[in-house]
């Protein structure tokens, strides 16, 4: 592969921006950062200039469901054209998230995605959103499944060669019998979908369960122990753990965005994350859309989605309209917090939470996963292992 210089980008690095920069990019990996005065390199394949855009490392999204009318719960052909997408939102990597499906056709169904032969955006692992929850939320009632070693060995077995990340409900009856087996090889398990109380999210959370996802969303508390006192539940053991990293659902509905301030001053910049929950019709315009038998609708471009009256639960929440370029943007002006640490959020801190120590980061020696955007926040160009898969016209 050729290198390639991209100069004149104001570089978003982990904890500061550097002004009229530049990176070299060699065989699809980061390998060097100039800043302005710098004298940059000859004998250059090609030079972009990226006319005082700022340059960051692709964001990563942990849980996805789907955009563009695909689902991933739709199959191979659908997850290849969610790869291809992606990038125009500026995600170099993500965790399709699948539904629960019935035992024996959840393992063969995540097989069949498994073997994917993608293009754009890369897959980091598959999400596996159940069976092991307590509540289901907006998800079929698959989600709600009995303990079962078998069934998690399985599961993972399908996944391969990528991780299979579960989500699981601390107060799942059994559940500390298979947190063990999720967690080998350091993979992580994340918490979501739970009425759990503080002393059985601190169990899941020794085992190894280490993130909460949509955190704050299908998160009930406990019920009442004492009139007056008010009950102490997933949300702040999560909280007050040190261990635990979070992520949130930022489209202005799904969270309000004081309880996002909150976790960022509980768990500090580097543990709370971004993500979209993305269902079906996200990135198109406001409408209705089928979603499996039902029917969700969008109010305006990324909002989130909810049922309408042909759905379940009309009126209710089914994941969200959001893209992460979107994400972002609401980050800085629901959070009022500056373009370097939203786009930590979006990138090195769901790096870190998947354990990847060669993605998240504009670093030397760095996959060259990269979105350049604009003032506005526009995404310009994304780049994965240092290829060119998306440029606005
Ligand atoms: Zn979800």
């Amino acid at each position: 592969m050729s290198k390639l210089l991209i100069e004149n980008a104001n570089i978003i690095l982990t904890d500061k921006l550097s002004r009229n920069s530049a990176i070299l990019i060699n065989n699809g990996k980061i390998s060097a950062i100039y800043s302005g005065g710098d004298k940059l390199p000859k004998n250059i394949d090609e030079v972009i200039n990226a006319n005082g855009s700022y340059l960051a490392p692709g964001f990563i999204d942990l849980h996805i469901h789907g955009l563009h009318n695909y689902l991933i719960d739709n199959g191979v052909d659908a997850l290849e054209s969610i790869c291809k997408i992606l990038p125009q939102y500026g995600v170099t990597g993500f965790l399709p998230t699948v539904c629960p499906l019935p035992k024996g056709k959840d393992a063969k169904f995540l097989g069949a995605l498994a073997k994917v032969k993608s293009s754009g955006a890369q897959i980091l692992g598959f999400h596996l959103e159940g069976p092991f929850l307590t509540l289901t939320g907006a998800l079929p009632k698959e989600a709600l499944g009995k303990a079962d070693i078998t069934r998690v060995k399985n599961l993972i077995n399908a996944a391969k060669p990528y991780k299979a990340i579960f989500s699981i409900a601390p107060d799942f009856e059994k559940i500390e019998k298979l947190i063990p087996l999720m967690t080998k090889k350091n993979i992580p398990v994340f918490i979501t979908h739970t009425k759990a109380d503080a002393k059985q999210t601190l169990i899941a959370i020794e085992l190894g369960a280490c993130h909460a996802t949509h955190f704050y969303d299908v998160f009930y508390p406990p019920a009442d122990t004492d009139p007056g006192v008010r009950p102490c539940g997933a949300v702040e053991a999560i909280l007050a753990n040190e261990n635990v990293s979070v992520d949130f659902i930022l489209d202005g509905e799904h969270v309000d965005p004081i309880t996002v301030k909150m976790a960022l001053q509980c768990k500090g910049t580097d543990k709370v994350c971004l993500i979209t929950d993305a269902n079906i019709g996200a990135g198109l315009e406001p409408g209705k859309y089928k979603f499996g038998g039902e029917e969700i609708s969008f109010a305006y471009k990324g909002a989130p989605a909810r049922g309408t009256k042909k759905s379940r639960f009309p009126g209710c929440l089914y994941g969200s309209g959001l893209t992460m370029d979107k994400a972002m943007n609401n980050a800085v002006k629901m959070l009022d917090i500056d373009i370097v640490q939203a786009v930590k959020m979006a990138s090195s801190n769901p790096a870190k939470v998947l354990g990847l120590n060669n993605k998240g980061k504009i670093q030397r020696g760095y996959d060259a996963d990269i979105v350049i955007f604009d003032k506005k926040l526009d995404i310009v160009k994304t780049f994965v292992k240092g290829e060119c898969c998306y440029e606005k016209i």
